[in-house]
């Protein structure tokens, strides 16, 4: 590894690709790292990590409004005001759904009475861990909660502060699925883009969108094709899209029952007695070094 503390994201367009099982695989292999889990809306790498909770901070993000029902006289001020349908009419006096509350203040502001209280908004708690491959940062946003791109960033700047203080070569990341504003905040500063696809029409597609977002950013982009037996078909068009776009397809995996076997004993697929497949993993992980010490 070079001098460079580097970043890889193993991310895949959509969820159910077995990106966190090989993202635990990884983590098991990688040498001198810290283990970052972005998938905040549906963290699962703890579930094979079993992580030991060293620390435990809250995620506060905006504002919340919350009426004063003894303070309010359901004047209806806010109801009209509130252009998000959060305020809900109870004839009396008016109360707010949290889950709808977007934050702006308005109400606060224009209540006749001073009734709306505006707190710091708890969306959910992140974690620095410790696991048998070493330390973790993580989280798990509350459910309803919005603000997954801004958590992402703060475990980013946290796992890096954390390797900084380790002197790690490496923060390893399970980034969230999809193309929205988690995934782009996964992808922020990273050095390479592991992009976990299956050879399905809707993984091609996925594959493309989420590879294009990536050379948006001007990240590399790496390949792996999961369960590439299912559809020979469909796996050589993914070759052939990785060949076209300059991507380089680090292993092709078969589907093979020693990753739900390796799920339900809470390890990672590498740490299950030696397999075939286990190898192969070993071996993506290999060219993924290779590419990240360039
Ligand atoms: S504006 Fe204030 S007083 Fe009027 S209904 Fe809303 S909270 Fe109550
Ligand atoms: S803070 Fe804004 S979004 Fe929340 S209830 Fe008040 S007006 Fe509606």
């Amino acid at each position: 590894m070079g001098e460079l503390m580097r970043e890889v994201v193993i991310i895949s367009g959509k969820g159910g690709t077995g990106k966190t099982s090989l993202t635990a695989a990884f983590a098991h292999l990688a040498q001198n790292k810290v283990i970052c889990d972005l998938d905040v809306d549906a963290p699962d790498l703890h579930l094979l990590l079993a992580p030991r909770v060293l620390e435990e901070h809250a995620f506060i993000s905006g504002h919340i409004a919350i009426i004063d029902q003894d303070r309010c006289t359901g004047c209806g001020t806010c109801l009209e005001m509130c252009r998000f349908g959060a305020v809900i009419d109870q004839q009396a006096t008016c109360s707010i759904n949290p889950l709808e509350c977007e934050g702006c203040k308005v109400c606060v502001t224009f209540c006749p009475e001073q009734a709306i209280a505006f707190p710091d908004r708890h969306c959910g708690t992140w974690y620095k861990s410790q696991t048998r491959f070493g330390p973790m940062v993580h989280a798990q946003l509350f459910p309803g909660q919005e603000n997954s791109g801004r958590l992402v960033s703060l475990l980013k700047k946290e796992a890096r502060l954390e390797a900084e203080k380790i002197g790690a070569d490496l923060v390893l990341c399970d980034g969230s699925p999809g193309i929205g504003c988690p995934v782009i905040s996964s992808l922020s500063q990273a050095h390479l883009a592991v992009i976990v696809t299956e050879p399905t029409p809707s993984g091609v597609h996925d594959l493309q969108r989420v590879a294009q977002l990536c050379e948006h950013f001007r990240i590399q982009v790496a390949v792996i094709i999961n369960k590439y037996d299912l559809n020979l078909g469909h796996s050589q068009k993914i070759t052939q899209l990785c060949q076209d776009r300059g991507y380089t397809l680090v292993g092709q995996l078969p589907h093979d029952p020693v990753v739900t076997e390796a799920m339900i004993q809470g390890k990672a697929v590498t740490e299950v007695e030696t397999t075939n497949f286990a190898d192969q993993v070993r071996t993506i992980w290999e060219a993924i070094t290779r590419l990240i010490e360039k």
